[in-house]
């Protein structure tokens, strides 16, 4: 069976509009399985996990039902936690952005009354709520259920497993009868079964059929990444591994284009698939990926249908697909026809969960990894540049008239083979313009055969040491640099430490931190960053002065590994 499109579904089009402005491509399986039923006016029961897009399985028929003339309550969702409500919340808030005039709010114990009290006054369709604070509001008669039409227990076995059973049970006699009552679980115990028998007629089942399947086997990896590190963290995976050719997956279109246009800023040869690409445009770049024109191709699932690729090296769960299926089928288009392939997943936050179903379901392992550091990276890009220089050594035959004359005009041969190498290993991160040796003999005082390479035309500024292999920071973020490093024994606690102390920055603002020999990096959201703009700032500690500088982000694209 062919996927069903989200038009499909028989959304109305206001709401067709948000979700195309969302970038969703097609239906996650709960909700191809929900939204008909649930616009159907039917009771239901779905069973499903967080991340697989339940929240807007529900939102949307939610939304669709409400009238907008009329500004009573006609939508209670009931959430167990306010991070929950909040997140769902801010779903429908985006979900109901083209339909003018729907009113949503969250109703959450810990949260001002006086707020809730204006909200609720005001009038809201669409209330989403805890259920301790929904009785609150109920018991002062500051909320009325009485025009109820729909309402939505999400995660209802953790609503049990919290205690608010009585509360829900209350909250549901105090809504119309003949009202369309929906329930969303990961389980499906005795207790839910109870509650869905009291409250609901008829309900349908819209748990999401998984089939059988052959997982292949290739090496699975996942990666804990906050979603602003996953950039970086690829970036150091395709360096440190030197892949060359691989699909990244994402789960939106707006997530494909940036990345795949912060690749090609980064130097990558990259280029994209996504169902809002016309068709010619797609069999191009299909047909170029298929030649290994360019690296990475950076896709959604439903644009890399069909690609086959023998030698794709790595596939990469930029986001973490819906369903356990398409996480197969994605990690299937590595390693055919016995090659080596890698799987790599990123999760951040709650993913962890999916995951593990994921790896239950699939009964196969995905083997935890960490990121490499910025100084395992730059040792391995040393190493690959040393065996490729071994390699010519070796196999002799050297043409020398080229040195020779750089002999004869007084460079040393060591100085020679150092200038080599610097130009061999890509641009210097610093300076925009590499360093060029002075001619022996042009200064006052310079002796032939004396260390060219270290004298500059222009001075260079004071800066100890190179930064080494540094990528662009994260969108909003710039790397200060710290004179201390690795022998120092300075730890990320600490930096996070002197960071706030000297920029003022609430130490959870802090990103990804590098500590390698001799100095340290660190990356810090901009606005914080005024104080560095005249120059470094000094800190003492107990070990001495410590002193923090801006990271200037006019760096040259990186150009890619030598391959
Ligand atoms: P949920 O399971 O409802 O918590 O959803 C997980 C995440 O997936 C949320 O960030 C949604 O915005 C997103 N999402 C939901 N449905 C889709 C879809 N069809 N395509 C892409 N992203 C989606």
């Amino acid at each position: 069976m062919g996927k069903l499109n989200f038009a499909d579904l028989g959304i109305a089009p206001e709401i067709l509009k948000a979700i195309a402005d969302l970038g969703f491509e097609e239906p996650s399986p709960i909700q191809a399985a929900a939204i008909p039923v649930l616009l159907a006016g039917h009771d239901a029961v779905g069973q499903s996990q967080t991340g697989s897009g339940k929240t807007a399985a529900f939102a949307v028929p939610a939304i669709t039902l409400c009238e907008t003339g009329d500004r009573s309550v006609q939508v209670l969702i009931l959430c167990p936690t306010r991070e929950l409500a909040t997140q769902v919340a801010d779903e429908v808030h985006k979900l109901s952005t083209h339909k003018r005039g729907i009113h949503a709010v969250p109703i959450y114990g810990g949260a001002s009354y006086e707020r809730q009290f204006y909200e609720l006054k005001k009038g809201v369709q669409i209330v989403i709520g805890t259920p301790g604070r929904i009785m609150d509001h109920m018991d002062r008669g500051t909320l009325a259920l009485g025009g109820v039409k729909l309402v939505v227990l999400d995660e209802a076995d953790r609503m049990l497993d919290m205690g608010f059973r009585e509360d829900i049970e209350k909250i549901l006699s105090a809504t119309p009868s003949e009202r369309q009552t929906v329930f969303f679980s990961a389980t499906v115990s005795k207790q839910i079964r109870d509650l869905i028998g009291r409250h609901s007629r008829d309900p349908k089942s819209v748990k999401i059929e998984q089939r059988e399947l052959t997982v292949p086997t290739v090496e699975q990896w996942y990666y804990e990444t906050p979603q602003r590190m996953k950039f970086e963290a690829l970036i150091r995976l395709v360096d440190f591994h030197g892949f060359k050719l691989g699909i990244i997956f994402c789960n939106t279109q707006r997530m494909v284009d940036e990345l795949a246009d912060d690749l090609i800023a980064q130097g990558f040869s990259a280029d994209r698939l996504h169902g809002g690409i016309a068709q010619a445009q797609r069999t191009r770049v299909m047909n170029k990926f298929k030649k290994a024109e360019f690296e990475f191709l950076v896709a959604t699932d439903v644009a890399a249908r069909g690609i086959d690729v023998d030698e794709l090296e790595l596939v990469v769960n930029y986001d973490l697909p819906y369903d356990a299926e398409d996480y197969v089928h994605r990690i299937g288009r590595t390693g055919r026809a016995g090659r080596k392939g890698m799987a790599v997943t990123f999760v951040s936050g709650r993913d962890i969960y999916k995951l593990q179903f994921i790896e239950r379901f699939t009964r196969t392992k995905i083997h935890r990894g960490t990121i490499p550091s910025a100084g395992a990276v730059e040792e391995r890009r040393v190493e690959g540049l040393l065996e490729k220089i071994r390699e010519v050594l070796n196999r002799g035959n050297l043409a020398t008239a080229v040195v020779d004359r750089l002999l004869e005009e007084g460079y040393s041969s060591t100085d020679i083979a150092a200038a080599l190498y610097e130009l061999l290993s890509g641009p210097e991160p610093d300076n925009k313009e590499p360093a060029k040796p002075a001619k022996p003999g042009s200064k006052p005082g310079s002796k032939p055969g004396s260390k060219p390479a270290a004298t500059t035309q222009q001075p260079r500024a004071p800066e100890p040491a190179r930064i080494p292999l540094l990528r662009p920071p994260a969108r909003g973020m710039l790397w200060v640099r710290l004179n201390a490093g690795r022998e120092t024994r300075i730890s990320p606690r600490d930096i996070v430490g002197l960071l706030e102390d000297a920029l003022g920055l609430p130490g959870r603002t802090v990103g990804i931190i590098d500590i390698i020999p001799g100095q340290s990096f660190a990356q810090v959201p901009k606005p914080y960053l005024n104080i560095l703009r005249d120059g470094p700032r000094e800190i003492e500690t107990e070990s001495g002065t410590i002193s923090i500088s801006l990271v200037p982000d006019d760096r040259p694209p990186r150009r890619p590994p030598p391959r």
